[in-house]
C-alpha cells in the first residue's frame, strides 16, 4: 500500500470484512510485495480474525507473470503431491470419486490423485492452465464448473487467499459439491509462531498476491457460514514451514527478498552476491528453521478437512463449533 498516502489508509478502512461484514482495524501498516517493492498494509476484523490486503490492486494480473507462475515447489514437487494425495484419501476413506482442485497450477497433484483412480477436473488461469492441460488434465474455467457438478471432493491447496472473495468462492464450491462432499482447503497462517514473529517480513504474507490472511479462527467461521462442519485440522506440510522460516529470517536481514526462493523454483536471479549470501546465511539457519518448524505447535500452514451437510441440514442452517485441533 501506498502507506505514505493517509487518505488511502483511511479509504481503504472504510472496507467491511469479506467473511462476517464487521468494520475492519489497522493490523500491519508497512508489508512489502517482495516482487514489485510496493507497501501494502493488512486489515483484520476484530470479528472473525480475518486478514485483508489493502488496498486491492484493480488489476491483481499484473502482480503475478512469470515470476510467480512457475515451478513453485522445485525439487519438492512430487513429495508434495504425494503428500496431499494422502491427505486426500484420508479424507475420503479411499473412496476413489470425482475431484476438483481450484487453482490446480500444472496439475502434478491432479496427475498424482489420478493414478491413484481419481476422476480429476482443474481450475486454474495463466500459463499454468496450459502446463496442466499438456499434462492430459481437465482444466476449465471456474464458471464451467456447473456442468460437471456434483463433486465428491473439492480441493483448493494455497488458493483460497489469492481470490477477491473468499465468500463468493467458498459458497460456490458448496454448490458445487454432492452431499456429504469433502472440502480440503489449506493457506498460509497468519495467526502461527511465525507470522507473529516476522510480522511484515514474513514470506507467507506475499501481498498483494494474497489477497486475504486466514487464521483458524477466520477460517473455520467462513467454512461455517456455508454450512461445512470441520472435521480435522493438520499443519504438517514441512517445507512451507521450514522455507518460511529460513525465507522471513533472510528477508530481514538481506536487502533483495526471496532471492534464495527464485533461486530454487528455477527462477532468473540477477546479483550473485545476494545469490551468495542467500545460500551462506540460509545453510546457516537451516537448522534451527527445521528445529523451530518441529517445536512450533502453531505452525505456518493449515489445512481444514471440511464436510458439507445434507441438504436438509444445510437450509436448517446446521454450524457446529470447530473441534479439537488434531495432528496428522
Ligand atoms: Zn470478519
Amino acid at each position: 500500500m501506498a502507506t505514505n498516502s493517509t487518505t488511502q489508509y483511511e479509504e481503504a478502512r472504510k472496507k467491511s470484512c469479506d467473511n462476517c461484514a464487521s468494520a475492519l482495524a489497522p493490523a500491519l501498516a508497512d508489508v512489502r510485495d517482495p516482487q514489485s517493492g510496493e507497501r501494502f498494509a493488512i486489515l483484520r476484523c476484530p470479528a472473525c480474525g480475518l486478514g485483508h490486503t489493502v488496498p486491492a490492486p484493480a488489476n491483481i494480473g499484473e502482480y503475478y507473470g512469470e515470476p510467480y507462475y512457475g515451478q513453485r515447489h522445485s525439487f519438492t514437487a512430487r513429495y508434495c503431491a504425494e503428500y496431499r494425495v494422502r491427505i486426500l484419501e484420508r479424507a475420503t476413506g479411499r473412496r476413489r470419486g470425482a475431484l476438483l482442485d481450484i487453482g490446480c497450477g500444472d496439475g502434478t497433484f491432479l496427475e498424482a490423485a489420478r493414478r491413484r483412480g481419481y476422476r480429476v477436473v482443474g481450475s486454474e488461469m495463466g500459463g499454468a492452465a496450459d502446463r496442466a492441460a499438456a499434462a492430459g488434465i481437465d482444466v476449465r474455467a471456474l464458471d464451467e464448473l456447473e456442468d460437471l457438478a456434483p463433486f465428491d471432493v473439492v480441493t483448493m491447496w494455497h488458493t483460497l487467499e489469492h481470490f477477491p472473495s473468499p465468500n463468493e468462492i467458498v459458497g460456490r464450491v458448496s454448490s458445487l459439491l454432492g452431499d456429504e462432499g469433502v472440502f480440503i482447503v489449506a493457506v498460509p497462517n497468519s495467526q502461527g509462531l511465525q507470522a507473529r514473529f516476522f510480522g511484515g517480513d514474513w514470506f507467507h504474507f506475499d501481498v498483494p498476491r494474497h489477497l486475504f490472511h486466514f487464521g483458524r479462527r477466520s477460517l473455520s467461521s467462513l467454512l461455517e457460514r456455508h454450512h461445512f462442519a470441520v472435521e480435522c485440522w493438520l499443519h504438517q506440510e514441512l517445507e512451507y514451514d521450514v522455507f518460511g522460516w529460513m525465507q522471513s529470517a533472510l528477508n530481514a536481514v538481506l536487502p533483495v527478498p526471496n532471492v534464495l526462493f527464485q533461486s530454487l523454483t528455477g527462477k532468473r536471479v540477477s546479483g550473485t552476491s545476494e545469490l551468495a549470501a542467500s545460500y551462506a546465511l540460509g545453510s546457516l539457519i537451516a537448522p534451527a528453521a527445521f528445529a523451530a518448524s518441529m517445536l512450533s505447535g502453531r505452525r505456518a500452514t493449515l489445512i481444514a478437512i471440511a464436510k458439507r451437510g445434507r441438504r436438509g441440514e444445510r437450509q436448517a442452517g446446521a454450524g457446529s463449533n470447530p473441534p479439537e485441533e488434531k495432528r496428522a
